[in-house]
């Protein structure tokens, strides 16, 4: 496995919709997840190195504790709770140094399938549900500029642009 090159805002790959995964790229998820550890993130979205494919991994607790890789293979959201919402400050690897707020909903239910080609679902919630939906907004194109409001977007960008 390697560390694969991240991609940097604005690359236009990073706003676009991605298609389902096909598992041709052999090492792809291997590769996420090293890339993912050696870039000291707690998600990565296939996307952001550059292969367009609906895959991402995260791993919340590997700074503090043990690692406990998830990868999630053609992710569904099926249902948030829109009620709850929680706002908190997220960080991009493809953003690199430019924290923003983003809101969410703070419990999210998913089906996606497993590495080993299962089709499985699950509730998360707090920090890590937070991840997932970070990272699934990459599958779909968005970046957490994409949750700002019109008026912060461009100061972001501002700095951004330096
Ligand atoms: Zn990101």
């Amino acid at each position: 496995m390697s560390v694969r090159p991240i991609l940097l805002w604005p690359d236009a790959r990073l706003s676009q919709v991605c298609v389902p995964f096909d598992g041709t790229d052999a090492t792809l998820i291997g590769d996420l997840l090293d890339t993912m550890y050696h870039a000291r993130g707690r998600g990565l979205a296939a996307p952001q190195i550059g292969v367009m494919q609906r895959v991402f991994v995260v791993d919340v607790t590997w700074k503090e504790a043990a690692p406990e890789p998830r990868i999630f293979i053609n992710p569904v959201m099926i249902s948030a709770s829109y009620a709850d919402m929680r706002s908190m400050e997220e960080q991009c690897l493809s953003i690199p140094d430019l924290p923003m707020r983003v809101e969410r909903p703070h419990t999210v239910r998913l089906e996606w399938t497993s590495p080993e080609g299962q089709p499985v679902s699950d509730t998360f919630d707090g920090i890590l549900a937070r991840c997932i939906q970070h990272e699934l907004d990459h599958l779909d194109g968005r970046v957490i500029f994409d949750h700002q409001t019109p008026e912060r977007r461009a100061a972001l960008e501002a700095v951004h642009a330096g």
